[in-house]
């Protein structure tokens, strides 16, 4: 049998804080595969292809999406953002977790096919704080701010999907909350009955 890696998936609303806890959780859990993501969003200053995202055209995706190179994807304020299949398969086939960052409707399409995944929703204090940060960050004009306020109905009406739900109130909180809960997956993993068959075989004596 190969090895599979487990997914642990991070969803919520654009502004609350996903791309903070992920770059957190990547640094202090190295041994975490990152999946970067595809999108023909333009990239924001400071973002550089191959780390932040895949830069591509709407054409490059769709081509990418038709050759089955694409192992989910969804349009989001009328851009295109996927996970790229290749690197889906390459870091799960070597047993590697795999640490990612979609919306709800990206998070659906791989339930069905990791159904045993864990799938982590970041939820904000309240309303007012999620608008905040978002206005806080600076990345995206009113119309822009408008757009993904209007977009959180929609996200936390999908948030009884997921396995786990966190608040991001305190960020070093919600860092260690999400750590928490890879950390007690892995564990529970390690030791299922099955992974100890051999080494409890190897003590009974006849
Ligand atoms: P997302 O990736 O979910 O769109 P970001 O990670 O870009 O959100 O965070 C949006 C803004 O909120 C950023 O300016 C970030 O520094 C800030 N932020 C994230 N978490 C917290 C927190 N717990 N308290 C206050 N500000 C936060
Ligand atoms: P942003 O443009 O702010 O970086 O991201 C906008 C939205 O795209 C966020 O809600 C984020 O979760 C989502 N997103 C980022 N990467 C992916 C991905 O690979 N697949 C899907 N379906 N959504 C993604």
């Amino acid at each position: 049998m190969s090895p599979s890696g487990q997914i642990y998936l991070l969803s919520g609303p654009p502004g609350v804080g996903k791309s903070t806890i992920a770059a957190r959780v990547r640094r202090d859990m190295p041994d975490l595969a990152y999946s970067v993501s595809l999108t023909t969003r333009p990239p924001r200053p400071g973002e550089k292809g191959g780390k932040d995202y895949y830069f591509l055209s709407r054409e490059e995706f769709l081509k990418k999406v038709e050759q089955g190179e694409v192992a989910e994807y969804a349009e989001i304020f009328g851009n295109l953002y996927g996970t790229s299949e290749k690197v889906l398969r390459a870091e799960l086939d070597q047993g590697r977790d795999l640490f990612l960052d979609t919306d709800v409707d990206g998070a659906a399409q791989l339930r069905q096919r990791f159904p045993d995944g864990v799938f982590i929703f970041l939820l904000p204090p309240n309303r007012a704080e999620l608008e905040k940060r978002l206005r806080g960050r600076g990345t995206e004009d009113e119309a822009q701010v408008t757009n993904r306020l209007a977009r959180f109905n929609y996200e936390l009406a999908a948030a009884h999907d997921y396995t786990h739900v966190v608040v991001n109130d305190d960020l070093e909180n919600a860092v260690a909350q999400v750590k928490a809960i890879i950390t007690a997956d892995r564990a529970a993993d390690q030791h299922r009955t099955e992974r100890h068959r051999e080494f409890i075989d190897s003590m009974i004596k006849e």
